[in-house]
């Protein structure tokens, strides 16, 4: 049974249909790559993932929990983190704090202790700056950040939205070794971005959005190859 399965899902705008009846499914221990152009909807799905939206028709199960109708901070509860698109770090908090606030749902001090130390191993720079404010980090630390705070709560499913995005390539390449390396580490990854290419060349499978629609899937080296996909989203 896949960790995550979403089945015909339906999300509307007022009248606007988004998500036009998408299905998708993520295996434990992958990483699943939803690409796609500007207003396909990939930031749609993630936020009805993770109950910031409501669908209109069809399903997600959660370890075989339906979640369609579960609110945002009951999801956090059940394993399931968020990394926003644009990062959205509290700005006039400090390093520590953000990261702290990422372990709201959790209570045992000592398990805290442990998930901070794994994410100052992890983003040395956080604990190099942990008394700045998050305000004042670079757009790069930003990121860090955000993904430092959704590992605080100890998710079994990390969902990255454009992780890579007003990044410099530099950047965005150690921003990938990390999702590599959480994914390592037995999180599994689900990952919106715009830039197909790394996406697809860290990713175990990907699916690609059109306008509300899933329009292609399969093993991410594969379609790195696929003559539709090099030349609509890798620019080849
Ligand atoms: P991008 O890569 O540009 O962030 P995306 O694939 O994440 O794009 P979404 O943000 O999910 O796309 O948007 C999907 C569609 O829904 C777009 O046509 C967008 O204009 C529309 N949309 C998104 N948010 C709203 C909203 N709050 N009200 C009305 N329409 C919206």
């Amino acid at each position: 049974m896949a960790m995550l399965e979403v089945k015909n899902l339906e999300v509307y705008y007022g009248v606007i249909k988004a998500l036009k009846g998408i299905s998708f499914e993520v295996s434990q221990g992958e990483v699943i790559a939803l690409i796609g152009a500007n207003g396909a909807g990939k930031t749609t799905t993630l936020h009805t993932l993770t109950g910031l939206l409501q669908a209109k028709a069809g399903s997600i199960t959660f370890e075989g929990k339906d979640i369609t109708k579960t609110p945002a901070h009951n999801i956090v509860k059940l394993g399931i983190a968020h990394v926003p698109e644009g990062r959205r770090v509290f700005s006039n908090l400090t390093v520590y704090q953000n990261l702290r606030m990422g372990a709201y749902t959790r209570q045992d001090k000592g398990e805290i202790e442990q998930s901070l130390q794994t994410v100052y191993q992890r983003f040395p720079r956080l604990e190099e700056r942990k008394n700045q404010l998050a305000g004042t980090l670079s757009g790069g630390e930003q990121q860090m950040l955000a993904m430092g705070r959704a590992l605080m709560s100890h998710p079994k499913l990390i969902v990255m939205d454009e992780p890579s995005m007003g990044l410099s390539p530099i950047f965005v390449n150690e921003i990938f070794d990390i999702i590599e390396k959480v994914s390592a580490g037995g999180t599994t990854v689900l990952l919106v971005e715009q830039n197909a290419k790394k996406a697809l060349s860290i990713a175990d499978r990907a699916y690609v959005l059109e306008t509300g629609n899933i329009v292609l899937s399969g093993d991410a080296k594969k379609l790195l190859n696929d003559d539709s996909i090099k030349k609509a989203y890798l620019g080849e």
